[in-house]
C-alpha cells in the first residue's frame, strides 16, 4: 500500500493541476519611517501590480490601520504613526484576499462591480461573482 499512499501525497502537494504559470504574487511593500509617519514607498507600484484603484487600495490600509492616510505629491502612500513593514504586508495581502483574489478559483483575474449598491468581486477566469465584504 505504500505506493498508494505516495500517489494520495503526490495529489496534496500539487493542487494546482492546471499548471496556472500566471500565479499570484503579493507586491512586496517598501516602508519606512519618516518622523512619525509611515511612508509606502512603492504605493503605486502595489496599486498596479493589485490592478486596483490607489483610492481604493488607500481607503482600506487607512481602515485595517486605524488611521489616516493620503498620497502625496510624489505618489507614496503616506500614513500617520508608525506601522512596521510587515504591518503593512499583513494589510495587503488581507486587501488581495478580499478584493484581488477570486474565492472560487483564487486567480487574481478579478474586477470590481457594483450592484445595486454592494460591492461585488466578479471573476474573469471561472465567472464566480462574490461579495467583497463575505
Ligand atoms: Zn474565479
Amino acid at each position: 500500500m505504500e505506493y498508494d499512499d505516495m500517489l494520495d501525497r503526490g495529489l496534496e502537494e500539487t493542487p494546482d493541476i492546471e499548471g496556472n504559470s500566471d500565479r499570484f504574487s503579493l507586491p512586496e511593500p517598501e516602508v519606512r519611517q519618516e518622523g512619525h509617519a509611515t511612508v509606502f514607498e512603492n504605493f503605486q507600484g502595489a496599486c498596479r501590480d493589485l490592478d486596483r484603484d490607489e483610492d481604493h487600495l488607500l481607503k482600506f490600509l487607512q481602515d485595517e490601520l486605524g488611521t489616516s492616510a493620503h498620497i502625496d505629491e510624489s505618489g507614496r502612500g503616506r500614513f500617520t504613526g508608525e506601522f512596521s513593514e510587515r504591518r503593512i504586508r499583513n494589510a495587503l495581502e488581507t486587501y488581495a484576499e478580499r478584493f484581488v483574489l477570486c474565492s472560487e478559483c483564487e486567480l487574481p483575474d478579478t474586477s470590481i462591480v457594483e450592484e445595486q449598491g454592494a460591492e461585488l468581486l466578479q471573476c474573469a477566469a471561472c465567472g464566480a461573482r462574490s461579495p467583497t465584504s463575505g
